[in-house]
Formats: structure tokens, C-alpha cells, sequence
């Protein structure tokens, strides 16, 4: 089959996700055959460097042959099995272990980060119920948060262009000033900004905690909003706060667990634990869709009891597939036999050096790394940015997604060194092409 061919049936037959299907008027779709490590493949000998692994879901890259080879044996045994009523060692191997690590000791499952996010919020607010607080079933969001895009999730989301259209079927609840760490005014600290932030949310507890089941954030790095990162003392100090009001506190780290941020689980660097942890995205490192939310044994023993209509009457079809538990185990085995978490902090001190020349570039502003995260913002870009860089980028083999005038990586962690130089080079290059192309009469963003 043609290239042309495949692309006029997908644009007549497939909807594609987070877009203006009308773009690809213009835009050609980008029909990928092969993943192999870092490199996606095209169809005439193209390849891509997956800079953001694609959506941060391929934390080992493309076609990890450990978790190819997990998913393949589990196959021929037991593809699936419904999970109310039954139970398989996958799921229960992936429990235990999820909670070894986490320090919470049951696991939930869903399908995607989205289910996830809605789990945690209805937990939460039964939790409330089940314990005599009916009237706590309203959550604290961070300004600048993205905790999916499901009717419930997207109540606790704060980016408008996923927001506003469905404003009229959205429930309110309390937004909290962002702790990020670039609003460091007159010498301040990102310490000093993280505890005025935390001095907000203390204040808005102190008179609403009566109506608030929990409070939902991303720990240390905000996505979605434009990879904004803050110190970690503010987690402490939700961590305190929400214990003394009595609000629980849902990690939301969907995207920045399993090592991203430089240890397993974000939280563990302010020395932590939240009540709630919601895990996706990475947990099967690309190969299948799967989310679990792990919660501490009080929230359980509320749960606990003869009345059904106290326990947690909540399913999907696929909760704890067993291909997408095998692949999860995969991850894990993959984290302890390659000793990731040591072996990425010193990629990351080589990579970083290797991107210095996107800091010092001109129009670069707040050039920062949090783990294997790294993201900038680009001055006077013009409107139509994000789409310009994506398309320059493309052009020179590299897939990027800026979010506005934000360009980040977000790489697999099995990127090597050449390739951490391609990519800098590669990306300043493309930087520099779209700089120099003429913006758009309005902004177009990528989102
Ligand atoms: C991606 C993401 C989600 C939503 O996950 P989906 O699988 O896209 O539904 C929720 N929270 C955070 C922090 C995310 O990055």
C-alpha cells in the first residue's frame, strides 16, 4: 500500500486525539511502520528520534525486548480474565510489589491515567462518607494542573483549551496557586515561592476544609500546563497541612513516575507519602493501556465492612489485564536487574552538559532538568510556535511536542549518548529554522 493511500483512509476513518482534524488540511499525518529504541520508522527509510517517548508512555524506548518477551509468554497462558470475583498472579505479583515500593498497600486498577485520576476523586470522597463526612466531596487543584480529560478529571484540570469547552458540565472546586518555581521574584528562592504558595493553599484549607475530601496534585513537575517544576518542600507542607485539616492528599504521578524525576515515585524527594497515588502512562512502558491507585490501609478499612454500599462498587471492563500486569512486572524487573534509577542519574548529568547550547541560546529562558525532564521556553517565538518547531523538528528527524513556547524532552531512558547529541544539535537546529520562519497571523497552538 501507498504512503497516500494509508493517510486519506486514516483521516477519513480515524479521529485522531487532541486535535483540529481540519489542520491536516495542511498538516500531513506522520504514518509510522516500526519502533525500534529511540527511533520511530516511517515508511520510505525516515526515522524520528521519540524525544517526548511518544506521549511519555515508552520509558524504555520502542520494542523494549523485556517487556516484548514478558507480554508474548503471558500470552500463552491467560490473555484475560475479569477481575471482580477472580484473581491471577500478574495482578497480585504487580500489587505487592507496587506496594513495596510505594508504601501504600492496595491497589486499584484502571485503564488509562484519566480512570485513574476518576478513582482516586470518588475514593476520596467516599472515603469521607463511609466516615461520617458527607459533606467533604470537594477537591483543591493546583493553578496550572492536568489531571486528564474525563468529565471528573477535567474539574480538577486547569488548562483551558481542554477546559472550556465543557465548562457547563464541569462540577467547581478550589483552585490553589501554583508553587512554580519561575515566578521567583526579586531574589526569591524556588523554596521561597514553593512556601508562599503553601501559605495560599494553608488559607483556603483553614476555611473550606469542611467540604474538601482531597487535594490533587502532579508532585514536582506540572506536565501538561508546560513542565512546570517547583521545589519540593511544598510537597511537605501539603503533606502536613492536609493531614491537619483533615483533606487527603492524591499524588498524582501519572506521568511522573517510574524514575522520571530521578527517584521512583516523585513524592519520595520531600520524604513523603500521600494517601492516594494514582500511576499510568509509563507502567507498562508503552506496550499496553493500564493505571492503578494505590491508597494506605486507613482508606481501605473504610471500605471495609458488611453494608455493600460502603465498599468501592467501581469497575472497567479491562481492570488488572493480565498482558498489561505481565508488562508492568516487565517494568519493574526492568528497574531492579539495570539498576535504572542509579544508571539514569549519570545519563542525565551527560545529557544535560550535551543540551548546553540550547541554555545559552538567545531567545532561551528558564533552561531547567528535574530527573530526566528538561524543558525551556522560547521568547518572542510568534504565534504558531509549537506547530513551526514540531514541523522543523520533524524535518530534521527529531518528534517534539512543545506545549506553547515550552519545548521539553522527555526521552526514553535508554537514549545514548550519540543520540543525546543528535538530539541537541538537532533541536537547535530546528529551534533556529523556526524562528526564522514567518508566525502565523494567529496563534495555532499544537496542545
Ligand atoms: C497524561 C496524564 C493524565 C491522563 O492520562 P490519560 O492516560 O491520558 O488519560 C493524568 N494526569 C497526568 C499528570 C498526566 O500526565
Amino acid at each position: 500500500m501507498t504512503q497516500p493511500d494509508l493517510l486519506a483512509r486514516s483521516l477519513a476513518a480515524v479521529w485522531h486525539p487532541c486535535t483540529q482534524m481540519k489542520r491536516h488540511e495542511m498538516l500531513p499525518l506522520v504514518p509510522i511502520t516500526r519502533g525500534e529504541g529511540v527511533w520511530l520508522h516511517g515508511q520510505d527509510g525516515e526515522r524520528y528520534l521519540d524525544a517526548v517517548s511518544s506521549w511519555w508512555v515508552n520509558l524504555f524506548g520502542h520494542g523494549a525486548p523485556r517487556i516484548r518477551q514478558a507480554i508474548k509468554d503471558q500470552l500463552d497462558t491467560l490473555e484475560h480474565v475479569m477481575l471482580a470475583g477472580f484473581t491471577h498472579e500478574p495482578v497480585v505479583r504487580l500489587s505487592e510489589r507496587l506496594a513495596a515500593l510505594s508504601g501504600l498497600g492496595h491497589a486499584f486498577y484502571g485503564s488509562d491515567g484519566a480512570s485513574a485520576t476518576e478513582i482516586a476523586l470518588k475514593m476520596a470522597a467516599h472515603y469521607w462518607k463511609n466516615r461520617g463526612h458527607a459533606g467533604k466531596h470537594r477537591y483543591v487543584y493546583l493553578e496550572g494542573s492536568y489531571h486528564g480529560e474525563t468529565v471528573g478529571a477535567l474539574a480538577v484540570t486547569d488548562v483551558p483549551v481542554f477546559r472550556s469547552a465543557y465548562a457547563e458540565l464541569i462540577g467547581q472546586h478550589f483552585c490553589a496557586p501554583s508553587p512554580d518555581a519561575r515566578r521567583a521574584a526579586n531574589g526569591e528562592s524556588a523554596e521561597q515561592v514553593a512556601l508562599r504558595a503553601a501559605a495560599a493553599l494553608e488559607t483556603l484549607l483553614a476555611s473550606h476544609h469542611g467540604e474538601i475530601a482531597a487535594f490533587i496534585l502532579e508532585p514536582l513537575v506540572q506536565g501538561a500546563s508546560g513542565m512546570v517544576m517547583y521545589h519540593p518542600c511544598y510537597l511537605a507542607e501539603a503533606r502536613r497541612l492536609c493531614s491537619q485539616y483533615q483533606v487527603l492528599l492524591i499524588a498524582d504521578e501519572i506521568a511522573v513516575g517510574f524514575g522520571r524525576t530521578g527517584s521512583m515515585f516523585a513524592y519520595q524527594q520531600a520524604g513523603i507519602t500521600p494517601d492516594l497515588l494514582c500511576l499510568s502512562k509509563g507502567i507498562t512502558g508503552g506496550f499496553l493501556p493500564l493505571a492503578a491507585v494505590l491508597c494506605s490501609d486507613d482508606i481501605y478499612a473504610a471500605f471495609y465492612h458488611d453494608d455493600v454500599s460502603r465498599g468501592f462498587l467501581h469497575s472497567h471492563s479491562y481492570t488488572g489485564n493480565p498482558l498489561a500486569c505481565a508488562a508492568a512486572n516487565a517494568v519493574l524487573d526492568q528497574f531492579e536487574a539495570d539498576d535504572v534509577l542509579t544508571s539514569n542519574r549519570d545519563k542525565a548529568q551527560r545529557w544535560h552538559a550535551l543540551f548546553m547550547p540550547l541554555a545559552q541560546h538567545p531567545q532561551v529562558q528558564h533552561f531547567r532538568r528535574c530527573g530526566m525532564i528538561w524543558a525551556f521556553e522560547v521568547q518572542d517565538a510568534g504565534n504558531g510556535f509549537a506547530l513551526r518547531l514540531f514541523q522543523a523538528a520533524l524535518a530534521r528527524g527529531i518528534l517534539l511536542r512543545p506545549i506553547g513556547n515550552t519545548v521539553y524532552f522527555m526521552p526514553p531512558y535508554v537514549l545514548g549518548d550519540n543520540e543525546a547529541n543528535f538530539l541537541s544539535e538537532q533541536t537547535l537546529a530546528a529551534l533556529n529554522a523556526a524562528l526564522a520562519t514567518e508566525a502565523e497571523p494567529v496563534d495555532v497552538p499544537l496542545a
